[in-house]
């Protein structure tokens, strides 16, 4: 990977080359766009990040033990897109992965989403589908305007289930009761009346044969990037000569609070490795009570396939304060948002990509299909015009 220091970049600048763009961030966003922009339309990128490492949230690394463990928590690659697969391919071989995650409920490890298995364990009950379908119904509360991330859940399955499944963890994710979130954000869990037990339904789940690292590594192994990490834009910002920003770090940061701070949730990780070669069945397991501190444990060898006399286990701890994870969905954040947008607008030199730039609750493939969205505008309005685009022209990202 053509990782290079920031003085060397600062040399460059100074013998006169400018690169076409500075990338703010490492992530799916980042990268994807440095290398369509390199290798699609031989621009020089340089591309930045603060952590001492590319790929982002999504990085992996092998840790003490020699298990490929994820820094910043579990990451399963799930879309409905070919064209995402097929992007990504050309850079990784992939392990065929079905996402399957039980949560803790009273003496319970049920499966969630809530399906007939969880309905029938729970219960102690022998429900058939059709059966489990008019008891759903029988407990639902119908909401006629449905809003918020509590409506979406009474309205589906009624009190009872809501408040032992999503009421606690929803509130300890995000800090908030479900009442004062977007609908968004339950509505990402379905539940079913089938034994369907997979988490995601997407027509591709897998994930990247070696890790996402050395996917990413392929992907930014171009010469027309260079990497600096461990280095903050503040630092690059007037010391590298560039024609357009794009800034995948958070947007409300990019413009220094100026219109006051955008709210984010943060994690605290707690990866531990532990003397058993299984801790337990699935992937992941949800702890949605209140009166345990944790959402979730990971156990990544079922992710990966990798086979070790040990494992290793990520238990996320949602807080105040650190690096800002998830923005958080509803209505007066969006508010805030749109004003931030209204200001990137008035701002051409820079556009503004990612989960952090764009604030939106997105998922990897999401990501990705941003970034090449805005490479296909880049791409296309060069052609049109013939010549190289920069800061005449905004490069807006819709969403
Ligand atoms: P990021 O990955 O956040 O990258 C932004 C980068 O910018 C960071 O590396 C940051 O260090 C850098 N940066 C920011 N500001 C600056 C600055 N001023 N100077 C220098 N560098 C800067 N998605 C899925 O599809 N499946 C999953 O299973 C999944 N699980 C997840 C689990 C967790 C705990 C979290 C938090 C997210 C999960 N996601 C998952 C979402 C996924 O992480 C994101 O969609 C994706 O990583 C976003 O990519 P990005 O490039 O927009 O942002
Ligand atoms: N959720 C919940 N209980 C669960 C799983 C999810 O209440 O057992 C809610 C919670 O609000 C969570 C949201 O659904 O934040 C989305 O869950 P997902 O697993 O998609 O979250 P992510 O992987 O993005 O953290």
């Amino acid at each position: 990977m053509p990782e290079i220091t920031l003085e060397r970049a600062e040399e460059n600048s100074r013998r006169g080359l400018t690169y076409d763009y500075l990338i703010v961030g490492a992530g799916f966003a980042g990268s994807v766009l440095a290398e369509r922009l390199a290798a699609g339309l031989g621009k020089r990128v340089l591309l930045i990040d603060r952590r001492e490492h590319v790929g982002g949230n999504a990085y992996d690394h092998l840790n003490e033990a020699g298990i490929l463990v994820h820094r910043y928590g579990p990451h399963i690659f799930h879309t409905n897109a070919q064209r995402i697969v097929d992007y990504l391919s050309e850079f990784t071989e992939w392990r065929p992965y079905e996402h399957r995650v039980l949560a803790q409920v009273d003496e319970h490890l049920l499966p969630i989403p809530i399906n007939l298995t969880t309905l029938n364990g729970l219960y102690g009950l022998s429900l058939t589908e059709e059966q489990a379908q008019d008891f759903l119904a029988s407990r639902a509360e119908p909401v006629a305007d449905i809003r918020t991330s509590e409506d979406v859940v009474i309205n589906q399955i009624g009190r009872e289930l809501y408040e032992k499944f999503f009421r606690g963890y929803t509130r300890k994710q995000w800090g908030l009761d479900p009442s004062e979130l977007d609908k968004s954000v339950t509505s990402r869990i379905p539940t079913r009346t089938t034994t369907d037990d997979r988490y995601f339904t997407d027509t591709f789940q897998m994930m990247p044969l070696e890790g996402y690292t050395k996917m990413f590594e392929r992907m930014l192994d171009h010469p027309g990037i260079d990497i600096v990490l461990d280095t903050d834009f503040e630092v690059v910002r007037e010391r590298v000569s560039y024609q357009h920003l794009v800034y995948c770090g958070p947007i409300d940061e990019y413009f220094g609070h100026c219109l006051g701070r955008l709210p984010y949730r943060c994690l605290r990780f707690r990866h531990e490795t532990v003397n058993q070669e299984q801790f337990q069945k699935v992937a992941v397991v949800n702890y949605p009570a209140e009166t345990v501190p944790y959402t979730r444990i990971t156990e990544y060898k079922h992710l990966t396939g990798q086979q070790h006399p040990l494992t290793s286990l990520t238990y996320e701890f949602p807080c105040e304060d650190g690096d800002p994870y998830y923005p958080i969905p509803r209505p007066e954040n969006a508010e805030l948002y749109a004003r931030y947008k209204a200001l990137a607008e008035k701002t051409p030199e820079v556009t503004f990509l990612g989960r952090l730039g764009t604030y939106k609750y997105y998922n990897m493939d999401q990501v990705v299909g941003q970034a090449l969205a805005l490479y296909k505008r880049i791409a296309d309005a060069e052609a049109e015009v013939g010549q190289a685009l920069y800061a005449q022209q905004p490069i807006a990202v819709e969403n």
